[in-house]
């Protein structure tokens, strides 16, 4: 391992170590985009049905470890297919429920899943990385504290996503899956998956359990 390589690992154990010892014993919430993080994304086409829906390697299993950590768990995907007619708002809707009940079933709560519909050409304020998924959950969750939510994400969008919450909010964390584009936008530390950053969190997890015991 040569020594950039290695101290940039460093760094980024760093960073995950403050994201968790900032959130002890705090509410607040992790958002996660989908498609790319969760389950494999459709080059050129859109996850229609449950029969598209394919995990990506442990991602399961690391939304499981993520969600023992997180005290919300919360889904914002941009689903544009619905605004070009080749998926209803209800099919997502399918999806997410198979989703959810798949989860549930391994004792994973998700809190909920933000989808904008729109097309680009819209310019709402939902599709990201407009802030408004992420803004809307945390107007009707005023428990969970904004400035300690976490925006993981594959895509420019999704960073760009972080930023724009943390302007409205006063923070957000972003933490970026898979190589992505990542042009100049702003990463708190990046893996190759959810997988990978799981481990991370649970890694600092067990550090700072060894130095709060007697
Ligand atoms: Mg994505
Ligand atoms: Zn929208």
């Amino acid at each position: 391992m040569s020594n950039t390589h290695s101290s940039h690992l460093r760094r980024r154990d760093a960073a995950v170590r403050k994201l968790v010892v900032e959130r002890v014993g705090r509410e607040w919430c992790l958002f996660l985009d989908r498609d790319g993080v969760l389950n494999r994304q459709i080059v050129g086409d859109y996850v229609r049905t449950w029969g598209d829906f394919e995990w990506l390697p442990r991602a399961s299993l690391a939304l499981k470890m993520l969600a023992e950590w997180a005290p919300h768990v919360v889904v914002v995907t941009n689903q544009q297919g619905i605004g070009k007619g080749l998926m209803s708002a209800e099919d997502v809707a399918a999806i997410h429920q198979r989703l959810r009940a798949e989860l549930a079933a391994d004792g994973v709560l998700i809190d909920a899943f933000q989808v904008c519909p729109h097309l680009t050409s819209a310019e709402c304020g939902c599709r990201k990385p407009r802030a408004g998924l992420v803004l809307d959950w945390l107007r009707q969750h005023p428990d969970s504290e904004p400035c300690l939510s976490i925006m993981v994400g594959d895509s420019q969008s999704d960073l760009e996503l972080a930023h724009n919450v943390a302007e409205a909010s006063g923070g957000c964390a972003g933490i970026q899956i898979g190589s992505g584009t990542g042009r100049g936008a702003v990463v708190d530390a990046s893996f190759d998956s959810l997988w990978d950053f799981a481990v991370a969190v649970g890694r600092a997890i067990g550090e700072e359990d060894l130095l709060c015991s007697p």
